[in-house]
Order: structure tokens, then C-alpha cells, then sequence
């Protein structure tokens, strides 16, 4: 369980005062200057120390991220990309710490920046999050206004931070497309490797990292890799935005500490499971993206990379979705299915058709109207979807059917046998 003291995030839920004068109270850019006068190698080796690893989903080390940038700028400029296109469904974390402590963000940019030699950061911002795209850019002009921005700022870094407002397409998200879409061109992932710290925007050397992760950059530096190491377990360190959404008394966004358990965390800060633990029927741990599990082998489950992989899930975005008794289960997963046949850019086939297929099929599978042979035909067209596109977007769209049925089969039967009970006339198999 997190103690107050430790939280990174001070103005998480906009309670009090969003002005940089109030933030520079609370301890923002305290020492800004003598972090990055401490140079780039202190820097990176304090968030190797740190063990923080990425809080976009896919959990890739930051220090070590921030190495693979070359280490002297030669004819090309290097740049930080910070990915605000936060759309996996049930995840809004980086919309709280966009409107209301966006200051975390601002001066883990500056640090980051400097660390990787760039004086240039771009903001990507979802394009549906009008009032934080609004509530960032203020933020950005007070610190300009005020020197902590631009050149001969107060930080000791010249740079400039510049929000580019995406237009609402999912796939946009994906680091690479992200880097399109700012070139402005069709958001569609690139292939990789090359990945972008080598060939990134414009061509030039880049580092793309999510807001949360760049947010808590500045408390890290300040209190120290080792502060954060020691909050959460080996491989799964320090506090974690968990958004917390669905069938529960209090949906909310909170920070806790990495590794509390399910139990824990919907007790202490969601009011419990609406109608009581028995009620609980399953969640889905980490955005759409992750499998589902039922809600009995989570109750207990350390909520962190590993203790997540365990039951075989993932901690992704850590938006925690929960799911109670009276949720049609199949008909959930048949929707998912649809928001990724929608967002897929068709760029490879697996997905393009894929997509369409497993969701028609999923519609069918919700009100029973397919065959039982088909569970496992629908299984292996996921397991033929996943690994084999560009980007992760194809086994974000296989990853929840195959946790469907590895967990819910038996319901899916029992819907087909209810359906073939009833019905009168001849099923179609395998109809796109
Ligand atoms: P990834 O594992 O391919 O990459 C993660 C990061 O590490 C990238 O920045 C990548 O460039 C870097 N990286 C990985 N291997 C590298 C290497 N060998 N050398 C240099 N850099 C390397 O994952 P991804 O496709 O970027 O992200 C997938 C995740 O995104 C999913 O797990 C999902 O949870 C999450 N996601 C999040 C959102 C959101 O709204 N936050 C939306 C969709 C998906
Ligand atoms: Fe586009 Fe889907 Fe291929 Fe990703 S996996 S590049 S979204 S078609």
C-alpha cells in the first residue's frame, strides 16, 4: 500500500490550484538546474536504477530507452516524442495528469530532453481530449512566460515543448504511426527496425515515451532510482497510475504502489465490487488489449507485470476493467472485437481481414447462432493473426478472444446449445 508521502502525483484529481506558481509550491521544478547539471550519464543510470519501465502498456525499460540515443548530435537533430494519444479503451490516466498536473510532464520533458540531447519535444495528444490538449498548452505558456521554457530558460536547457492535437484514430497510438501522423501523413505503423531512437521523426533520432512515464521522471531524479526501486518488487518498481472502471462502487484513477493486490486496490480506493466479491465475474486487467480473466483467479494477483503474467494477462495500461455478474461476457468481447476491426489502418492482411472476420464471427458466438466447431476455428484464426502483423494492434485483437474462450468456453456452448434448442432453421458455418 502507498503512503502519501510517497505519491508522485499532487494535484492528480485537479483539487487545488493549477497555476505554476501553486506547482513551484508543491516542489516542481525544485532543483531542475542541478539535475541536469549533474549531465546526461547521472541521468540515464538513475533511471536504469529506477527500474521504471515504460507506463504505455508495453513496459519497456525508460533508462534503457533513453541510452539508445546517439550520444553526440551530428547533422541530424534529436528529438522526444511524448505519446499522448492515450485511447486503449478503459485507460485515462494521462488525461488526469494532462488537466490537472501537467507540471509532472512539462519538466520530465526538459530532463528527458536534455538527457537525449534533443531541444525539441512534440506532444501528441489524443485527438477526443480537447480541454487537456487546452489545460497543457496553458501550462506550457505560463512556463514560457515565466522562464522555464525556450531559450536561457531558468532550467538551464534551451527548449521548446510544442502540442500537436491528434484526429481521433487509434492506430495513431502506436509509437511509429504517431511519427507519421506528425509528418503528417497517414498514421500507419512503419516497420521495425528500424526502431526510432536510430530512424525516427524526420528521419532523425527520437524517443518516444508515454506521459505517465515521462511525469514521474522529476520525483525519481529528485528523491532518487533507488526511492523508486524500493516501492513495489524486483522487475515491477514504483507507484502506477491504475484506472479503475466498470462494475465497481467508485470507478476512479488512482496511484498506488506497484504489486497491491486486486483485493487491495478495489477495496481501499473503489468502495468494493458492486453487489459484493461473489458478484465478481470477471476482469480485464490492462486496457482491451489483454486477456480477461475470471475474477477468481485475480482477487488475489499482485497487480504488476509479472504477478499479471502469472495468470496470464498483462498489466498493458493498467486500466482495470471489471466486469460483474449481470455482464453478457461474450457480447463484451464481440464488441472489443469491433472497436479493433474498426481502428485496424489495413495495412496487412492478417489484421485487415482478420479483424472483420473474428468480429462477425464473435457476433454470431454472443447470441449463440454458430456451431461448436467454430470455437476452435475462431481460436486458430487468432492464433494466424497474432505474430504475423506489423504492428501490435493485430494481437491486441486476438488476445481477448482467445482469454474468452480459454476461460468462458462453456458459456459459449451453452449459448449455441439454447440457440439450436430454439431454432427452427439452418445455421450458417463460418459466414462472413
Ligand atoms: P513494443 O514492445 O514493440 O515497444 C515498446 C517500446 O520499446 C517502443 O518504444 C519501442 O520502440 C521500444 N523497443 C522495443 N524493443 C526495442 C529494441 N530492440 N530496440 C530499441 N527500442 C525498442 O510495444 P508497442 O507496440 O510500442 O506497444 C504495445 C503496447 O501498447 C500494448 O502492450 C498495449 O498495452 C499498449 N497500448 C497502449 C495504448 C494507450 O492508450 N496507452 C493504446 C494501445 C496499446
Ligand atoms: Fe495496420 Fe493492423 Fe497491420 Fe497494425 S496490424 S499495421 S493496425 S493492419
Amino acid at each position: 500500500m502507498l503512503q502519501d508521502k510517497d505519491r508522485i502525483f499532487t494535484n492528480i484529481y485537479g483539487l487545488r490550484d493549477k497555476s505554476l506558481k501553486a506547482a513551484l509550491k508543491r516542489g516542481h521544478f525544485d532543483g531542475t538546474a542541478d539535475i541536469i547539471g549533474k549531465g546526461r550519464d547521472w541521468i540515464i543510470n538513475e533511471m536504469k536504477a529506477s527500474g521504471l519501465r515504460g507506463r504505455g502498456g508495453a513496459g519497456f525499460p525508460t533508462g534503457l530507452k533513453w541510452s539508445f540515443m546517439p550520444k553526440e548530435v551530428g547533422e541530424r537533430p534529436h528529438y522526444l516524442v511524448i505519446n499522448a494519444d492515450e485511447s486503449e479503451p478503459g485507460t485515462c490516466k494521462d488525461r488526469e495528469i494532462m488537466r490537472n498536473d501537467p507540471f509532472t510532464l512539462i519538466e520530465g520533458c526538459i530532463i528527458a530532453g536534455f538527457s537525449m540531447l534533443a531541444h525539441t519535444c512534440y506532444i501528441y495528444v489524443r485527438g477526443e481530449y480537447v480541454r487537456e490538449r487546452q489545460a497543457l498548452q496553458r501550462a506550457i505558456d505560463e512556463c514560457y512566460e515565466q522562464g522555464y521554457l525556450g531559450k536561457d530558460n531558468k532550467c538551464g536547457w534551451d527548449y521548446d515543448i510544442v502540442v500537436h492535437h491528434g484526429a481521433g484514430a487509434y492506430i495513431c497510438g502506436e509509437e511509429t504511426a504517431l511519427l507519421e501522423s506528425l509528418e503528417g501523413k497517414k498514421g500507419q505503423p512503419r516497420l521495425k527496425p528500424p526502431f526510432p531512437a536510430n530512424v525516427g521523426l524526420y528521419g532523425c533520432p527520437t524517443t518516444v515515451n508515454n506521459v505517465e512515464s515521462i511525469a514521474v521522471a522529476p520525483t525519481i531524479l529528485r528523491r532518487g532510482g533507488s526511492w523508486f526501486a524500493g516501492i513495489g518488487r524486483q522487475n515491477n518498481t514504483g507507484t502506477k497510475l491504475f484506472c479503475v472502471s466498470g462494475h465497481v462502487e467508485r470507478p476512479c484513477t488512482v496511484e498506488e504502489a506497484m504489486g497491491i493486490s486486486f483485493r487491495e486496490l478495489i477495496e481501499k480506493h473503489c468502495g468494493g465490487i458492486r453487489g459484493g466479491w461473489d458478484n465478481l465475474l470477471a476482469v480485464i486487467p490492462g486496457g482491451s488489449s489483454v486477456p480477461l480473466v475470471p475474477g477468481a483467479d485475480i482477487v488475489d494477483a499482485p497487480m504488476d507485470f509479472d504477478g499479471l503474467r502469472e495468470i496470464k494477462t498483462s498489466l498493458g495500461t493498467a486500466a482495470v476493467i471489471v466486469m460483474d455478474k449481470s455482464t453478457d461476457i461474450v457480447k463484451a468481447i464481440a464488441r472489443i472485437s469491433y472497436f479493433y476491426k474498426h481502428e485496424s489502418c489495413g495495412q496487412c492482411t492478417p489484421c485487415r481481414e482478420g479483424t472483420g472476420w473474428m468480429w462477425r464471427v464473435m457476433e454470431r458466438m454472443a447470441t449463440g447462432h454458430a456451431q461448436k466447431r467454430e470455437i476452435d476455428m475462431l481460436l486458430d484464426v487468432t492464433k494466424q493473426v497474432e505474430g504475423h502483423t506489423i504492428c501490435a494492434l493485430g494481437d491486441a485483437a486476438a488476445w481477448p478472444i482467445q482469454g474468452l474462450v480459454r476461460h468462458f468456453r462453456a458459456e459459449i456452448e451453452r449459448r449455441i446449445d439454447e440457440y439450436s434448442h430454439n431454432a427452427h432453421e439452418v445455421r450458417p458455418v463460418l459466414e462472413a
